[in-house]
């Protein structure tokens, strides 16, 4: 029975966590959840599971990780980094869901990581393809790491077109069910751009080494390539359920998700990520390459930029505008420690709110 302390149970992925639990339970359990800040469905859960913590907004209260095997962090944003340090701390597996911890703290958080004898193990579907591709090592040489990118819902629209989306459209992702904020950065494209940054953390790639392109039809989850010319990739449909789950119980597998009916589908397409027209991916590679707290300046003003557009106060190309002036105008620091991560996150935000509403 695999003990795991959930944070952030009542979001999109945590919901997805649940599902996998329920449909599991001679495997696994609850021993902690906690939210944000949605009581109702943190109560439902509690009389579900029955763990022997649950916690809304817990802050730093709570002892969530002292008796679980596996640390799953699906709490979203900056506020997931330390939720995923105290697991970290703790020598647990983590089940890394949380984009920000890796793309705001990934220097800091690999190497606690390997002071405390952590083991990160990753969520999003592409990184999950990686680790299938590299047979569930982070240490398997490979000479490419290619992400693939559904592109969004916007891939073909014109530069003077993206001038006029809503925030209604950037919701209607073409492939993936998921929350608001990262639906949206998956329609700008900052997710993939954090996507690269992430796999430069979890698997020791110099940028160089991590292209993204786009597949549309989101089968082909990512692909490795080898010294000797040879490409492995993960296929299947795409469905959460399957890397929360194969974080879980890997190497092994378990039934989870219909199988592939290639023939049905058809064909599969490829192409160019189109950079030029989405300033977002551009800016996020730009913030890793840099590395300190460049990206903790990128999030921070990409998380009020993202709030501002989805209540309908800006237009879509100026959430790339709001990173840009923020990283244009904030001083960077090591990411040696918490403490300077969430100062870069503060200043961000407030540069941010100053020009979204002159604050
Ligand atoms: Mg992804």
């Amino acid at each position: 029975m695999v003990k795991i302390a959930l944070v952030g149970c009542t979001g999109n992925i945590g919901k997805q966590v649940a599902e996998v639990v329920r449909r599991n339970p001679a495997l696994f359990s609850f021993s902690a959840l906690v939210c944000g800040e949605n009581r109702a469905a943190l109560d439902a859960l509690k009389e579900e599971f029955k763990p022997r913590l649950a916690l809304c907004a817990a802050g730093a209260a709570g002892d969530i990780f002292s008796d679980c095997d596996v640390a799953f962090i699906a709490a979203g944003g900056f506020a997931g980094l330390s939720y995923t340090l105290r697991a970290v701390r703790a020598g647990k597996k983590v089940a890394l869901a949380n984009k920000e911890s890796l793309v705001c703290g990934g220097e800091l958080v690999m190497r606690e990581a390997e002071k405390y004898g952590a083991e990160i193990v990753p969520v999003d579907s592409e990184h999950s393809a990686l680790f299938q591709a590299l047979s569930c090592r982070r240490d398997t040489p490979f000479s490419r790491l290619v992400l693939t990118a559904s592109g969004g819902p916007f891939l073909r629209k014109t530069a003077e077109e993206l001038k006029y989306v809503t925030a209604a459209d950037a919701l209607r992702h073409p492939t993936w069910s998921m929350g608001a904020k990262i639906t949206v950065d998956s329609a700008t494209l900052l997710n993939k751009g954090y996507e690269v940054i992430e796999a430069k953390w979890l698997y020791g790639a110099d940028f160089s080494q991590i292209e993204a392109i786009v597949h549309p039809e989101s089968i082909v989850h990512s692909l490795v390539y080898f010294e000797d010319g040879a490409a492995i990739a993960q296929l299947g449909y795409p469905d959460m359920r399957l890397p929360i789950q194969f974080a879980l119980t890997y190497p092994e597998r378990r039934p989870c998700c219909p199988q592939l009916d290639l023939a049905a589908i058809g064909s599969l397409h490829f192409e160019r990520l189109p950079a030029e027209k989405f300033p977002c991916y551009t800016l996020a590679l730009a913030a890793g390459k840099e590395g300190g707290t460049a990206p903790a300046v990128l999030n921070g003003a990409g998380e009020e930029a993202v709030r501002a557009f989805l209540a309908g106060g800006i237009s879509f190309p100026q959430i790339a505008e709001t990173i840009e002036d923020a990283l244009s105008r904030i001083p960077r620091e090591r990411a040696d420690s918490f403490e300077a991560l969430a100062r870069a996150d503060r200043r961000a935000r407030e540069a941010a709110k100053q020009r979204l509403y002159g604050v």
